[in-house]
Order: C-alpha cells, then structure tokens, then sequence
C-alpha cells in the first residue's frame, strides 16, 4: 500500500471504510476501498477472487465504476486487509438528488429534460451491461450510483461486491439496509429472482429523480409491500400468477391500482409507459434493461454521442 497516500476518508459502506487517496508515482486520485477478509482464512478466499475478477470484467463498461488494483495488506494486528483501488468519482446520486431539489428550480426545464433522459439511459446502460455478462446487482439505489457532476457522467458500484467481503464490520444502519428499491418478488420471498429485480429498482429510481423523493419509502418489509400495493394496487392471481404461492404472502388489505402520474406528476407520456413497464408485477413481463434503452422515451437523446 505504499503505492499510496491516503488523504481522507470519504465515506463507510456496508463492509468498510472509503478513502480517497493519491497514487504517488502518478499523482492520480483514487478511491480506496478498505475490506476485511474472512477472520478464520489464510490468504485471499477463492470467492473473493472470483468476485474481483467478476468486478474487473465489468469495469470495462464506461458506466460500471472502474475497479483499477487489488492489492493485500495487513493492519496493525497481523490481519490481512484487501484494498481495492477504484477510480475516484467526486459525488453520487444520492447526493446529487438532494441538491437538485434545493437548486433545480434555477435550471432551464430544457436542461432538465435533458439531464433526466441522460442519467437514466447511462443507468440502464451499465446495468444492461452487466445483466449481459450474467451479473445481478440485487441493490441498486441512488447511494451505489456515482458521478461525476461536471460530465454528469453515472457510474454503477458495490457490484457484486457483498460476496466478497466477510460479514459487515457495522451494523447495518438504517441508511445502508434500505428496502426502497426492492423488488416485489424479493420482499415477498421469491428464491427464484432475476435481473428483473435490478430493473425494479431502476424503475424507483427513475421517479425519484423526477420528484426528488423515493418512490415507496417503506421502514419494515411489510410496510414496503403496503406502500407499493397502494400505488400500483394489491396484485393477485390474475395480475401476477403464482403470487399467493410466493413465501411471504397473505392477505393484505385491497387497494387499486392509482394512475402512475399521481406520484410521479411531472412526467411526460413517454415517461409514464416506460416506468409503468418498470414497475410490472410479474417479473418476466418487466421491460429489460436493453429494451429501456430503445423505449420512445429517449428518441431525443443523441445516443450516438454517449
Ligand atoms: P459504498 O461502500 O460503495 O456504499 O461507499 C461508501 C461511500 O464511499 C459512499 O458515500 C460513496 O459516495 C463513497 N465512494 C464509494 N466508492 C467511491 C468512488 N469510487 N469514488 C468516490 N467515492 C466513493
């Protein structure tokens, strides 16, 4: 870790710290992401290197964060670490969303237009990517989506990444174990789940760039499940076949199904059949990420360009 000169740390996910860093011979800023390998096992775990390779792969896209080196040490009582050295993106979307909603106002509704298509078809890019090469995400949500604020350049992280790591050093906060952008076949128990669950979330997070809020804003997995039923209406055997067979289901209370623009008012059309096609039910009627990406709702968007 010579190689390296840490400058401060910028933030703990799930599994450790994050610091940006410098890379001495070249001066390039980096992120490192600090992690703790299995307390009982010698030398590097043969999940965690197919994991890293996994993440290396993908790290060609230009929309998947680019994992640069993996390099082992040992902290100060002999326990060996695993830093993983990504490119340094300076916010995230999390981030971004909260000073969209104090600064948006002030932005040509052009521009806004524009800003949305752009993000979402970034998103549905990097996440078409990996769903390419076989691999689910299982929790995107604004926080895992890193930018660059002067390009508005959107990258995917933590791909893949809880499998590599040992059990969380912290509990999990409230903010890190969010169910907001969990499918419902998840929240119900479905074993069986597919990249159907990424575009799930892709879908929650398309609203909540529009409206600055999360769409279903649940504290438990039954208050999650309720909070979808409402909008989009208690499913049932016609709607979604198979899902009173589904774990966790009961009977719930019945609400139908509301228009999509009452929670998301400010979208076009166009907008409305693409989010309506994300937030299907039944997982294998759900719109593909590389489907997203040919939806009406882009033709403006030079996507020669991108
Ligand atoms: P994570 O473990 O990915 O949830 O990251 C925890 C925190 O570190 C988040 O607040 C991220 O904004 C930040 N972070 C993660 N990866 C990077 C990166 N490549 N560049 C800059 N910040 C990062």
């Amino acid at each position: 870790m010579d190689a390296y000169q840490k400058l401060e740390k910028v933030g703990e996910g799930t599994y450790g710290k994050v610091y940006r860093a410098k890379e001495k011979a070249t001066g390039n800023i980096v992120a490192l992401k600090k992690t703790r390998l299995h307390e009982n096992e010698e030398g590097v775990p043969p999940t965690t290197l197919r994991e890293v390779s996994i993440l290396l792969m993908l790290s060609h896209d230009p929309h998947v964060v680019r994992l640069i080196d993996v390099k082992q040490g040992q902290n100060k009582e002999g326990k060996t670490i695993l830093y993983l050295v990504f490119e340094y993106m300076e916010t995230d979307l999390k981030k971004f969303i909260r000073s969209f909603r104090q600064t948006g106002e002030s932005i040509p509704a052009k521009t806004v237009k524009w800003l949305y298509r752009y993000m979402m078809f970034q998103l549905c890019n990097g996440v078409a990517f990996c769903h390419g090469h076989g691999i689910l995400h299982r929790d995107l949500k604004p926080h895992n989506l890193l930018m660059d604020p002067k390009t508005m350049m959107l990258k995917i992280a933590d791909l893949g990444l809880a499998r590599a790591y040992t059990v969380p050093i912290k509990k999990y906060t409230h903010e890190i174990l969010t169910l907001w952008y969990r499918a419902p076949e998840v929240l119900l128990g479905s074993t069986h789940y597919s990249t159907a669950v990424d575009v799930w979330s892709v879908g929650c997070i398309f609203a909540e760039l529009l409206t600055t809020q999360a769409l279903f804003q649940g504290d438990s997995e039954l208050h999650q499940l309720l909070h979808i039923f409402k909008l989009l209406g208690t499913p049932n055997d016609e709607m979604w076949p198979g899902v009173s067979n589904l774990t966790h289901w009961h009977e719930y209370p019945q609400w139908r199904p509301k228009h999509l623009s009452t929670a998301v008012p400010n979208l076009d059309q166009d907008g409305l059949d693409l989010l309506s096609q994300m937030l299907q039910y039944e997982p294998s009627r759900r719109i593909s990420a590389k489907k997203v990406m040919e939806h009406t709702y882009f033709n403006d968007l030079d996507k020669d360009s991108l």
